[in-house]
């Protein structure tokens, strides 16, 4: 079956029943087959490990990624607790502003209301409270600071505010203007018809007639400068007032009171008589401005 022709090869196909079939063919072309399918093989081969390498690489990213993602997640989540715990913060952080701001509103309030119960005309104020909390301060540290900033000027304020009313305070108390006696009106400030029956004299002070032993108090705080006997005025008691005024109560039955002693407005000093130069039981009253005897009902509430 060697053919003559030395490059080219003969193939023989023997079926069952036809005759033999005789194919001739170029050597070469078998090789050439063989050749190619080897190629096909390595090619498929290498890339079949491609492929597989690469899936297993894509599978680790794919893993990685994964991993990557719920980190993200988490860290997200975490960051999304923060932020609510900060908004809940500041929302908290608000209303105590807020509620701070009301509380300081009320305590102006309070205060004009007393500086002008007290008569405080022109109030000196601290630090520069009334001044509001923007909402860009509000960022829980920051408002924090401007809070307390806030109160302290107000604390400042209000300390400087309580001496102003104490002060104011203390002035009121001194002022002889308490009514000293319960009783009956009986004289007034000024010329009057003598009640010795003696002409006209000048009556320094007002009277006021009640039942022996009627308390009489103190018209404003002082010291007490006299208490004993002083001629047609009986038993008297003098208070200096520790500023412009003096007040002097006579015809008293008993004295309670010395002198140096320290007394308090509305306290009781003596008990209503008719000692001295007097025509019935009552309280003979003087006040004294700067020295000069002056209308009481100038002066009483
Ligand atoms: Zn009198």
């Amino acid at each position: 079956m060697e053919s003559k022709d030395n490059s080219k090869i003969c193939i023989m196909i023997i079926p069952h029943t036809e005759k033999v079939k005789r194919i001739t063919v170029s050597k070469w072309i078998p090789k050439a087959i063989i050749t190619s399918v080897a190629a096909i093989v390595v090619t498929v081969v290498i890339f079949f490990n491609y492929m597989s390498s690469s899936k297993l690489d894509l599978k680790e990213d794919y893993d990685n990624s994964l991993v990557e993602i719920s980190n993200l997640k988490k860290e997200y989540e975490d960051k999304e607790k923060e932020l609510k715990k900060l908004k809940s913060q500041n929302s908290e952080l608000y209303e105590i502003t807020s509620e701070v701001e009301n509380k300081l509103a009320e305590i102006d309030k309070l205060q004009r209301q007393l500086e002008k119960m007290a008569g405080i005309k022109s109030p000196s104020r601290g630090g520069n409270v009334g001044r509001e909390i923007k909402p860009e301060e509000l960022e829980t540290e920051k408002g924090l600071e401007v809070l307390k900033e806030t109160l302290d000027d107000k604390e400042r304020e209000l300390e400087v505010f309580i001496d102003e009313l104490e002060e104011r305070f203390e002035y009121l108390e001194r002022v002889p203007d308490l009514w000293p006696a319960a009783g009956r009106f009986t004289s007034g400030f000024g010329n009057r018809k003598d009640p010795f029956g003696k002409g006209i004299r000048f009556h320094q002070g007002i009277d006021i007639a009640n039942s022996p032993g009627t308390d009489i108090k103190a018209a404003g705080k002082g010291t007490v400068t006299f208490a004993g006997n002083k001629g047609g005025y009986g038993k008297v008691i003098i208070i200096d007032h520790g500023n412009e005024y003096n007040t002097l109560y006579g015809h008293n039955q008993k004295l309670l009171v010395d002198v140096g002693d320290k007394v308090e407005k509305g306290q009781v000093i003596a008990n209503m008589g008719s000692t001295g130069r007097s025509t019935g039981t009552h309280l003979h009253f003087e006040i004294h401005k700067n020295g000069n005897p002056i209308n009481p009902l100038d002066i009483l509430e």
